[in-house]
């Protein structure tokens, strides 16, 4: 197949209509299989894309709140909800190799705090929950039986304060993101509504 440069002289929607057969026709042909990759190409980068990604999470004060730099770049399928939405489109705009800080507020990251989803129980309540202690997490069931995380908040001799808020609601967020790879993803991962291995290989 030509090269881009080798075609400029003969922009390919300007001749496209060359009849198919003659003298014309492999240069037709090389246009046709030209154009049916530059649809391609644009084609990709409108679908799913499986995007690997270092990062570093901390909060306003700088402090470290998680990052990937100790083990493997974190990788997801796009569109699926993995990671938080305002996080994805930066992803999804960047170059392998890029980086970037990307800023999010309270509400574009694990949402404002609710001094509502605080909730006391008896001591009694958890006592069977051994060496509880506060920072513990419990799995629980909300009103209509959706899995809650409820962190013990304090303890006192009577009663446990239990929150209901993700451990990051109302903190500020800056992720500082490298870009590590970006490939299509394969079928089979997109009906598997996940990312694969390398090269969309099965690991699980
Ligand atoms: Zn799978």
């Amino acid at each position: 197949m030509k090269r881009r440069s080798d075609l400029s002289e003969a922009p390919p929607w300007g001749t496209f209509s060359l009849s198919p057969s003659g003298a014309k026709n492999s240069q037709s042909v090389q246009i046709f299989l030209w154009i049916s990759e530059l649809l391609g190409y644009f084609g990709r980068m409108s679908t799913t894309q499986v995007i690997s990604f270092h990062y570093t999470l901390t909060d306003p004060s700088g402090k470290v709140l998680d990052s990937s730099r100790e083990s493997e770049p974190l990788q997801f399928l796009s569109g699926t909800g993995a990671i938080l939405e305002h996080l994805e489109s930066a992803l999804l705009k960047m170059k392998v190799g890029d980086k970037q800080r990307v800023d999010l507020k309270a509400e574009q990251g694990y949402g404002v705090y609710h001094e509502d989803r605080v909730i006391e129980v008896e001591r009694a309540q958890v006592a069977h929950l051994k060496d509880l202690k506060v920072g513990d997490q419990l799995a629980a069931s909300g009103p209509n039986g959706e899995p809650v995380v409820l962190t013990v908040k304090s303890m006192g001799f009577e009663k446990v304060s239990l929150d209901g808020n993700h451990p990051l609601a109302g903190v500020d967020l800056s992720f500082d993101v490298e870009m590590m790879e970006t490939r299509p993803a394969t079928a089979e991962e997109i009906e598997h509504g996940h990312a694969h291995g390398p090269g969309g290989h099965h690991h699980h």
